[in-house]
């Protein structure tokens, strides 16, 4: 009996998802995210992770389990290429000291188990594949990756950075010298080509598999010279790399390194995103709603006036026609919401600048799927893909704020949600 209760509580919790079976999902509209078409009455055949057939005449007798979502659109699972999943500050709270004492206050265990949860939620939400971008303590997300990959937790696929690498002080401000180099418990301090090179792989060994620089966290930034040591450092580990950047000279200096993307870039210029498009580097913009600068301390007045210039560089980037790839950037924690819930409110933003909606979908699937070098695995419904599959009821194409009603997720054949809609 207590044996038979075990396997009942390991089938429960997740762990019976083991044993390769096969499932069919008669998907009633299959959306390619890729060509923004959709295909009516498919059949997805999923064999253990994968997918092993698609199309509208597939034999599903054989099929252990039948997956109904005749009803639904059907889709790959959700990408956010910059999410920071151990970081929760308190709205209304980052104010002064207050986000660097979180570096004090919390210990990586702690941040860790926020991560997980966080993560879970992200999932649930449907985003199956995140990028954690650092501020994870000491490489917290490193053991939330690797309790999901031993199959621990049914979570989202996790790529993360490891510790930030900046200049001297991370993106900590004005602490006394008395007080020590405390920030040195999220950021690797790197102020020459060779301490950033070193930076890169103490990273790489405690467990990063992509790379996140900071190049301009104050008035000193980083020079070309520098940038590039961090990219050829991470391209030779065979490794893709990330850098924040505002704007300016600071941009310029990373754009003429070739990283595979900036973050942030709230204040690039045309000439500056038109570099980036000719060079291929993808803009993952964090494009913050409005309230979202409010809940980390900004005025009403400051609020709007950021939130306006994030609205402007989109409607430039795409005018342009710069790849772009979803990023949200959330590090605070609402007690009303999900972490899932607050990363789909960055869609408001991109709504409000005009993006067609096909290309938001494309921002949240194919582009952070090449973006991260996961595009033969990931990001597409078609055979030999991993089968990270989610639904709604409304095509995202028409709208996408369908996005806030994923009633259905399958992370590598495992349903993670399967709500009952309509009636
Ligand atoms: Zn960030």
């Amino acid at each position: 009996m207590r044996a038979y209760l075990a396997i009942l509580l390991a089938v429960l919790l997740g762990f019976g998802a083991v044993q390769a079976q096969t499932i069919a999902i008669r998907a009633g509209h299959l959306v390619d995210p890729a060509t923004g078409t959709v295909a009516d009455d498919q059949i997805i055949l999923i064999d253990g992770k994968t997918i092993s057939a698609v199309g509208p005449n597939i034999d599903i007798s054989s099929a252990d389990e039948v997956i109904d979502l005749s009803d639904s659109y059907v889709f790959p699972g959700l990408m956010d290429a910059h999410v920071h999943m151990t970081f929760g500050l308190r709205p209304y709270d980052n104010t002064g000291s207050d986000w660097e004492m979180y570096f004090l206050k919390e210990t990586s265990a702690y941040r860790a188990l926020r991560g997980m949860r966080q993560s879970i939620e992200a999932l649930e939400s449907g985003f199956t594949t995140i990028k954690d971008i650092g501020n994870d303590a000491e490489w917290a997300m490193v053991d939330v990756r690797k309790a999901i990959e031993a199959g621990y937790f049914v979570g989202p696929t996790i790529l993360n950075t490891g510790k930030i690498i900046a200049a001297f002080g991370g993106q900590s401000r004005g602490f006394s010298h008395e007080q020590g180099p405390f920030w040195q418990y999220e950021y690797l301090d790197a102020d020459t080509p060779d301490e950033i090179r070193k930076a890169v792989r103490k990273n790489i060994y405690y467990g990063a598999n992509t790379i996140k620089l900071v190049a301009d966290n104050s008035n000193v930034f980083y020079t070309e010279a520098e940038n590039r040591a961090a990219v050829e450092e991470a391209h030779n580990a065979g490794l893709t790399i990330a850098i924040h950047v505002y704007g300016g000279q600071a941009a310029t200096n990373v754009i003429n390194a070739g990283p595979e993307s900036i973050e942030h870039g709230f204040a690039l210029s045309d000439d500056q995103l038109t570099l980036m498009k000719e060079k291929g580097i993808v803009l993952v913009g964090t494009d913050f709603p409005e309230e979202h600068f409010r809940m980390m301390g900004s005025s009403d007045e400051r609020a709007r006036e950021i939130n306006a210039q994030v609205v402007d560089r989109l409607q430039r980037a795409h005018r342009i026609g710069v790849t772009m790839a979803f990023g949200t950037d959330v590090i605070l924690d609402m007690p009303d919401k999900t972490r899932g819930e607050m990363m789909l409110e960055y869609l408001d933003v991109w709504r409000a600048a005009g993006i067609p909606h096909a290309d938001i979908l494309k921002a949240l699937t194919t582009n952070p799927a090449e973006l991260m070098a996961i595009d033969n695995e990931r990001g597409a419904i078609a055979v030999g893909q991993f089968a990270d599959i989610i639904a709604t009821s409304e095509n995202p194409l028409d709208d996408i704020h369908a996005l806030n009603g994923v009633h259905f997720v399958l992370k590598e054949g495992a349903v993670v949600k399967h709500d009952l809609v309509g009636g």
